[in-house]
């Protein structure tokens, strides 16, 4: 099968079906995201189609930003599919500028929609701790504890946040140019860790309507803090509220699922 991927990117290539194709290549030692393209297309043979995970789809909104006309071709799996999907809506790129290659998460399988199995929680994880959260826990699971219990979970967890923004970095629907969590109004510049609550909850509010649940900001967070699990909640809420369920569609909107009560203006794609 992974010569098929590398077939079909080589084709689309040469074919001109897309100018560029974003995937991953193997380069001294490491996987790194790479823009393969007709003129090297030798470097298909190169190409990475393992369970590799990066927003991929982050990158192809910041490259149409500045070439408006470019065609992208872009390997996904289906927590890159729901990014994409979110991206559109919020109209930072046009889904037909980008022309998908789906992949399952398990490597060796090429099929139209992949499921994600890769992320789902189990039932005992290894991340036991006596005060914090449990990453593996379920939104349910964890509102068992009474509230007070909670709180002082969350502050154990948030209090080893060390605002490498990595969570924001990595997050495929974190495109904001000026971003709230460095607001020095907001928050303020300097302290480690970020004052409790509001640091976290100004993500965990934008993430409403979002966060298409893919973890990359837990799996990115060096403190270990179940970001996952947060932003779960919020869009659980989200769903219960306003029966939209983030990342389902490029075209359902969070917006005109409140009818006629908000509009969302178009405006240029790429802007902020
Ligand atoms: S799980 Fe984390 S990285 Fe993924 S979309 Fe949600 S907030 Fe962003
Ligand atoms: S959504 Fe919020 S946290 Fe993410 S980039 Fe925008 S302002 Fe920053
Ligand atoms: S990745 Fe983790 S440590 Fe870094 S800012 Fe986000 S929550 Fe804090």
């Amino acid at each position: 099968m992974q010569r098929d991927v590398k077939e079909t990117v080589r084709e689309w290539l040469e074919n001109d079906v897309v100018d560029l194709f974003l995937g991953y290549r193997m380069m001294d030692g490491h996987v790194l995201p790479h823009a393969f393209v007709k003129n090297r297309l030798e470097e298909a043979d190169d190409i990475v189609s393992g369970p590799v995970r990066y927003p991929l789809e982050k990158l192809a909104a910041e490259i149409v930003a500045k070439h408006p006309d470019v065609r992208i071709g872009l390997l996904v799996r289906d927590c890159n599919q729901r990014a994409l999907n979110v991206l559109a809506v919020w109209n930072r790129i046009d889904p037909g500028h980008v022309k998908t290659l789906n992949l399952n998460c398990c490597p060796s399988k090429l099929i139209e929609h992949g499921d994600c199995s890769y992320l789902e929680p189990t039932a005992t994880g290894p991340y036991k701790r006596q005060v914090g959260i449990d990453n593996n826990m379920a939104p349910q699971d964890l509102e068992s504890y009474d509230p007070g219990d909670r709180i002082m979970r969350w502050m154990y967890e948030f209090q080893k946040c060390i605002k490498c923004y990595g969570c924001r970095n990595i997050c495929p629907v974190c495109f904001c140019k000026d971003c709230s969590l460095e607001h020095p109004e907001l928050i303020e510049t300097g302290e480690l860790p970020p004052e409790f609550p509001i640091f976290h909850l100004t993500r965990a509010v934008h993430m409403a309507g979002r966060c298409i649940d893919c973890g990359l900001c837990e799996d990115a967070c060096p403190a270990d803090i179940p970001l996952r699990l947060l932003y779960r909640k919020v869009n659980e809420i989200v769903k219960d509220v306003f029966d939209y369920q983030t990342g389902t569609s490029p075209d359902q909107s969070p917006f005109n699922v409140l009818g006629d009560q908000v509009t969302l203006e178009p405006r240029p794609i790429g802007t902020a």
